[in-house]
């Protein structure tokens, strides 16, 4: 009897303790020799495979682990190392690897950035200049490896051609659709050797497939997929998409593949599915559980789902996975010992996840009885009857809010006129984006008050005394509007996310952020609410130090929201504008408290916009709105400021307009020159900032330089409206260097000022 079989796209490589950074940072920080290293990165790869096979799944993903990110591994099995790197052709070695990722003394790191609408980053490959070659068929090593030492047969997972020229950068002279011919042999070779190892199926990821294809793109897909079909006709490919759905699904089910990969989780692919004419030689890959949060299946529901899709294919074109990488999710709720039962009932992650689908197939292939899948749904239920779910006061504020216009009362010109009043800034006001230098000691004092080894009172008398040093610093260079430094905080949304109701944190729940970085962010799962000041006291306390304005520095709904694991019983607009209207309570009580500048960070609103255009207008409008929600009852005489870090935002600058913040500091350093232009075509009237000088590198730029990017910026934007800001916060910054920095900048600001 045919039956439906699972597979799986990839597994978090960090192991159950983050025993993968640990290795990473031990060879990096030389503790420990490369054979050492090397070694220790095998076991948990292999560990990984075996626990996947343990899950009962049919399809084990080989290839997915790394040594730091998967595109780069893309990019180095083809030679295709950036021209800084003195490499010379062969097989990239582990430092030469690292050094693209990380740069070294001689060379700068290649650029990094978000995969997708996630929160992981992957190393932007450059193509320029050299020739592709097959240096090295990681994926065939991999898969022997597998086989070799554990009797698996696994399923090779390749980022596919014409995704990874897409997410490359420095085409050179070479368009785009001849860079993925450049690559299409070295494909087939790749894809006819794993063959010919005996492998089933190829998983090949074309996630660009579920963005805006253009029609070169969908040719250029259409021609690579021909291509193999008659190049590397042994191998089985399974063309993988996730994240969305795709657009034109009839078109790519008359794709040259043996199968097609779908996201049911993050799409409407069911209904699209129904109303297609799956071929019936073709093999469905349906992505049935949510790979990106954290939450447990209602597998009645999955049930219903695959056997809905059983009515369009048949069993043995079935396979079932998950919507995407469990790369996204942490590895184990094994070791979370704190959170409270019901919550932890409700979870799920990588491990939990393998087991769900496997209990679905049982179920589905009829050797075992349905009521099997009761306990996830009874277990959401339970959550959803939890006290914890739901506040009363929150349900209301949130209905009143939908029917108030969430705008600042007074317009923004007449804001300006009155802040000026009271402010009196210099033209050119000078201002910082936040932190200040977390110190080694600084993080170490934090470390041990979390620990319970220090006092409170002593933790906050460290915190003063650092918040004191820079007020004195900040006074000393002379710049306008100064800040406290955010010393007591680890990460901006974090720090948050522990101070309102509605969020958990779990002990171990890590995920990767880019290279050894991981992060743990928390779970929204209760209404969110305001339980006391978060900010007041520093803020005062840097305050009552200065007779400049000190502004107040809070993390943004939509960035709170963008970089936690949301709930999903709500919508995400009413979710985040239950965090706006918590904020909202903060932000008064900055206020009543005198402060008098107010900064809101929304550095993840850009980065959370949807995959197809189609549905930017509604999430901007509901970013809009939340943002406006929290800063909408201050007086007209606040100030308040937001800070972007990112400058590619032509397409989205009547949005950002939109948010109706007095002041907006935005990153410069990385447009190239972009965003100047951006203005060119748009009359920006509110206050702006655009970064003059880049954080990300130790350098100290010279005050011509930065005198430089000022005066790009007065060639289209007024000076009435121009600030003079770094391009992000100074938190991993040294002290040294940002002072000096600061210097060069205000005395930059201050020679611009007399020419004006
Ligand atoms: N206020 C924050 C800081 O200065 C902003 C950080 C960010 O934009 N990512 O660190
Ligand atoms: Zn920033």
């Amino acid at each position: 009897m045919s039956s439906v079989r699972s597979s799986s796209l990839g597994f978090p490589r960090i192991g159950e303790q983050r025993e993968w950074k640990k290795n990473l940072e031990a060879y990096w920080n030389q503790k420990i020799s490369k054979e050492d290293y090397v070694t220790k990165q095998k076991a948990l790869r292999l560990e990984n495979l075996q626990k996947q096979k343990d899950a009962g799944l049919d399809l084990i993903p080989v290839g997915d682990f790394t040594h730091y990110d998967h595109v780069l591994d893309t990019a180095v099995a083809f030679g295709l190392v950036p021209d800084r790197f003195s490499y010379d052709g062969g097989e990239v070695d582990l430092d030469t690897y690292f050094a693209i990722a990380r740069g070294n003394d001689k060379a700068v790191a290649a650029e990094m950035t978000k995969w997708f609408d996630t929160n992981y980053h992957y190393i932007v490959p450059e193509l320029n200049g050299r020739e592709p070659e097959l240096v090295h068929n990681r994926w065939l090593t991999l898969i022997e490896e597998a086989k070799k030492e554990l009797h698996i047969v696994g399923k090779p997972v390749i980022l596919g051609p014409v995704t990874f020229v897409k997410l490359s950068k420095q085409y050179g002279n070479r368009s785009f659709v001849d860079h993925v011919r450049s690559l299409l042999p070295l494909y087939t070779t790749v894809l006819n050797e794993l063959a010919n190892a005996g492998v089933e199926w190829i998983q090949v990821d074309e996630p660009i497939l579920v963005g805006d294809v253009s029609d070169e793109e969908w040719s250029i897909i259409e021609e690579a997929y021909d291509w193999f079909a008659k190049s590397a006709p042994d191998a089985k490919i399974l063309l993988q998409t996730y994240f969305e759905g795709i657009g034109a699904l009839d078109r790519a089910t008359k794709l040259a593949v043996a199968g097609l990969g779908l996201d049911f989780v993050y799409s409407n692919s069911l209904e699209q599915l129904k109303g297609t004419d799956f071929p019936k030689d073709k093999t469905l890959a349906a992505g049935l559980i949510d790979g990106r949060n954290i939450w447990r299946t209602d597998l009645t529901e999955t049930h219903s789902i695959v056997k809905e899709i059983l009515t369009v294919v048949s069993e043995e074109q079935l396979i079932i996975q998950p919507s995407c990488s469990l790369l996204h999710v942490p590895v184990t709720l094994k070791h979370e010992q704190k959170l409270e039962s019901d919550l932890k009932a409700a979870l799920s992650f990588a491990e939990e996840k393998l087991t769900e689908l496997d209990q679905v197939k049982s179920v589905v292939n009829k050797e075992n009885e349905p009521e099997r899948l009761q306990a996830g749904k009874e277990a959401i239920e339970a959550l959803n009857q939890s006290a914890s779910r739901t506040n009363k006061e929150v349900r209301e504020a949130l209905e009143r809010s939908k029917k108030e216009d969430s705008k600042r009362e007074v317009p923004a010109n007449k804001r300006m006129e009155l802040q000026q009043e009271v402010f009196q800034f210099p033209s050119l006001p000078t201002t910082t984006i936040g932190s200040f230098p977390q110190s080694p000691e600084v993080r170490k004092t934090r470390l041990q008050w979390r620990r319970g080894e220090i006092s409170n009172e002593a933790y906050e008398a460290f915190i003063n005394a650092e918040i004191k040093r820079w007020i004195d610093i900040q006074e000393e260079i002379d710049l306008d509007v100064l800040v406290h430094g955010e010393f007591e905080r680890t990460d901006m949304v974090e720090f948050f996310g522990e101070k309102l109701g509605g969020f958990e944190f779990t002990s171990n729940g890590w995920v990767q952020s880019y290279g050894s970085r991981c992060v743990k962010p928390p779970i929204i799962y209760g209404d969110v609410y305001f339980q006391e000041a978060m900010t007041v006291k520093e803020t005062l306390y840097a305050q009552s130090l200065t007779e400049k304005p000190v502004k107040g520095m809070l993390t943004g709904p939509v960035t709170i929201y963008n970089w936690s694991f949301p709930r999903t019983d709500l919508q995400p607009g009413d979710v985040v504008n239950q965090i706006a209207l918590a904020l909202e309570k903060e932000v008064l009580a900055l206020e009543s408290a005198g402060i008098t500048v107010i900064q809101v960070d929304e550095p993840a609103l850009r980065e959370g916009l949807p995959l197809k255009r189609s549905k930017w207008t509604d999430y901007l409008n509901q970013s809009v709105v939340a943002f406006q929600l929290s800063v909408k009852s201050v007086q007209p005489e606040t100030q308040i400021h937001t800070h972007m870090c990112y400058s590619d935002f032509q397409d989205i600058i009547q949005a950002i307009d939109g948010l109706d913040a007095d002041v907006i500091s935005i990153e410069m350093s990385r447009s190239h020159g972009e965003l100047i232009t951006a203005f060119e075509d748009y009359t920006y009237s509110k206050g702006i900032g655009l970064g003059v000088y880049d954080i990300h590198s130790p350098r100290v730029p010279t005050e011509e330089e930065m005198e430089t990017s000022i005066n790009r910026a007065l060639q289209v934007l007024d000076q009435r409206i121009f600030w003079v800001n770094p391009d992000c916060g100074l938190k991993t910054r040294k002290e040294p260097e940002t002072v000096e920095a600061l210097k060069a900048m205000v005395k930059a600001a201050k020679n611009k000022r007399k020419e004006l």
